[in-house]
């Protein structure tokens, strides 16, 4: 067992690092306040490969193990919610299946764009009606017509749908097959009878764009299908996996975040004649946030590892991203608590950091849904 991050990954924690500290960092409250993607740091991005993590070499990408995903999802996470969000949205949800399902002309037909610091990917399963329950609730639909696919119905909650050249959508491709009816179409953002409506006005992740969409009578060519058809459900499935391990990193980050803030607020802020942190109140707050992140992070660490090895990481994943999307609401409560009335005010950064993290426990997976999976795993191994 080795809990030490290899040279390769230590240098690029150090890098990543680096270029949050210095180009992300310090536009988060901007970035909350306008709700404006910072597109000057997603341009740079580009030179350290941040928006290529899962796309290969030989593609212009700069594909790293999942392990460095997640250093790169931690150390953006700690940066800014909403560029962390929307990133992990591109190269987890947008570029990731393309990736894996995606055949050589679909790679060339989408990568360059994706991986050229002017858009974000983007992927479609959310319905009005269908968030949890993807199965039974989907009713978006796609036909063929001849040599194309003619796609109906609406998806909602999509981030970065209205700066994606492309959108991968979840599609119910035969109404009687159950779980074999589905399949995922590529659909080119300027397709005729694709709406992005505006972006949806939220509590948090403000300057990450999640937007309603339509469409009507959108049609595709047959070879738009990404992987195979009737296995779009299962594909989906292989994808929350390996988002899940995502969301519980940048969860860490946003945690981290909020509990360095805690830390240096404590250390300055003085009451009854000494540093509040001398208080040991305050010092049991500041123990169970460190306990807890280390805690979170080893679970991610794991199930990153884990993926990295080949083996299955289902459980692990969900109880990664539920311990640390639950970590992450806990330490980013009392860092506020920490900062008294200070806390509650938009001049420091964690009421932002607060509402940010507040969607860790909902996207990707609810923590219902997590400990769903979990029950499931566990069950099927007693029995
Ligand atoms: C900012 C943001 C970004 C998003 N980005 C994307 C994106 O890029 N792509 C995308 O496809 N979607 C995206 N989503 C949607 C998100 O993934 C869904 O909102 C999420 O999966 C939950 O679905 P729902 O909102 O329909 O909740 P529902 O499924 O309606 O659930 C409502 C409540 O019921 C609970 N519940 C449901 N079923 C059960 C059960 N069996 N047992 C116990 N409790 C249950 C849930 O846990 C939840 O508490 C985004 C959402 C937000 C807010």
């Amino acid at each position: 067992m080795d809990f030490e991050l290899n040279q390769e990954q230590k240098m690029w924690q150090r890098i990543v690092r680096e270029f949050c500290e210095s180009e992300v960092k310090p536009h988060a409250a901007e970035v909350d306040e306008t709700g404006q993607i910072h597109w000057d740091a997603i341009r740079k991005m580009k030179d350290i490969g941040l928006n290529s993590l899962e796309v290969p070499e030989a593609l212009g990408g700069t594909e790293v193990d999942t392990i460095s995903i997640v250093i790169a999802m931690e150390e953006l996470g700690r940066a800014c919610g909403s560029t962390a969000l929307s990133l992990a949205a591109h190269n987890g949800l947008g570029c990731a299946p393309i990736k894996r399902w995606g055949t050589p002309a679909q790679h060339e037909q989408w990568f360059p764009s994706l991986i050229s610091g002017e858009v974000l990917g983007a992927l479609a399963l959310t319905e009005p009606n269908a968030g949890s329950d993807l199965l039974n609730g989907v009713q978006t639909f796609a036909r063929r017509a001849g040599d194309e696919w003619v796609i109906d119905g609406s998806k909602a909650w999509i981030t970065n749908a209205g700066i994606a050249p492309v959108i991968t959508v979840l599609c119910r491709t035969d109404k009687d097959a159950g779980a074999r009816g589905f399949s995922m179409l590529l659909v080119d953002t300027k397709s005729p009878g694709l709406t992005i409506h505006p972006p949806e006005k939220k509590m948090g992740l403000k300057g990450s764009p999640t937007h309603m969409l339509s469409l009507d009578g959108v049609r595709v060519p047959a070879d738009a299908v990404l992987g195979e058809v009737g296995r779009g459900f299962h594909q989906t499935m292989a994808t929350l996996d390996n988002g899940r391990i995502g969301i519980g990193a940048l969860s860490i980050g946003l945690a981290q975040a909020a509990f360095e803030e805690g830390v240096k607020y404590a250390q300055q802020r003085r009451a009854f004649g000494k540093p509040i942190s001398e208080h040991q109140a305050i010092q049991w707050m500041i123990a169970d946030a460190a306990l807890e992140i280390d805690a979170a992070r080893l679970l991610v660490y794991r199930s990153a590892w884990l993926k990295d090895q080949g083996k299955d990481f289902t459980k692990q994943a969900a109880m990664g991203k539920l311990m640390a999307t639950e970590v992450a609401e806990r330490v980013c409560k009392n860092a506020i608590q920490i900062h008294g009335s200070y806390g509650y005010s938009r001049e420091f950064p964690v009421e932002r950091i607060y509402r940010d993290q507040r969607l860790m426990s909902i996207g990707e997976g609810t923590s219902e849904i997590q400990r769903m999976v979990i029950a499931r795993r566990v069950l099927q191994e007693f029995s």
